[in-house]
């Protein structure tokens, strides 16, 4: 499956924002955006005047390289938020705050999205007690999400039952911090979700 496999601290730099996509890295100074927060090739520090279209263009790609996604699939997102009822660039927002991959990252078992991702990938989680290898299936209320039970052997595992002490999660989900077993409570809504990105602004994007 096709994915961004470029220096991601490039796509904060060319977002003009943090957008916090390699864990615990981007918490230490060693974070790009900090010691040099300019575009990458913009090396005067001045900076070009963006039209309303580029704009809409760097919410977009925000959204997506903060889910990590590629515009193909950004774009299968979108479509299915406009035929929900409701706003479409909240619709967009709740749905991809539910896939799978970001259910992982958001309780915790991953430090970026890209490493869980990759749990995923590997077959290391399973979605209602079955082993589920797809990043992009979307959760529903009252799912389980919990470890392959090979998986409980490896040394990541053991390590993050320690790391995860005291940790807290979103209020749409519980953790079960003793057997690293998370449930979704709710369906998200725009307000749980800490998005670093404009969904009115995507649908103007799209729309035009
Ligand atoms: Fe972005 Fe994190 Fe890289 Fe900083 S360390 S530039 S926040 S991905």
């Amino acid at each position: 499956m096709a994915r961004y496999t470029a220096a991601v601290c490039r796509l904060c730099r060319r977002s003009g924002e943090k957008l916090m996509l390699k864990g615990s890295r981007c918490f230490t100074p060693k974070c790009t955006m900090d010691r040099r927060g300019k575009p990458p090739g913009q090396q005067s520090g001045q900076r070009r005047r963006i039209s309303d279209r580029g704009l809409q263009l760097r919410e977009k790609q925000k959204a997506r390289y903060s889910y990590g996604i590629l515009e193909r699939q950004f774009r299968r997102f979108f479509a299915q938020a406009e035929r929900q009822l409701g706003i479409t660039g909240e619709n967009l927002l709740v749905l991809l705050e539910r896939r799978l991959d970001n259910v992982v990252y958001r309780l915790g078992f991953a430090d970026s999205r890209a490493q869980a991702r990759q749990l995923v990938r590997h077959g290391h989680i399973m979605l209602n007690g079955r082993k589920t290898d797809i990043p992009s299936c979307l959760v529903k209320e009252g799912d389980t999400i919990s470890w392959k039970p090979e998986s409980t052997k490896t040394e990541y595992y053991k390590q993050l039952v320690q790391s995860i002490e005291g940790r807290s999660v979103l209020s749409w989900l519980s953790l079960d911090r003793q057997n690293l077993a998370g449930r979704v409570l709710l369906l998200p809504t725009p307000d749980d979700i800490d998005a670093k990105f404009d969904g009115k602004t995507i649908v103007e994007f799209y729309s035009r």
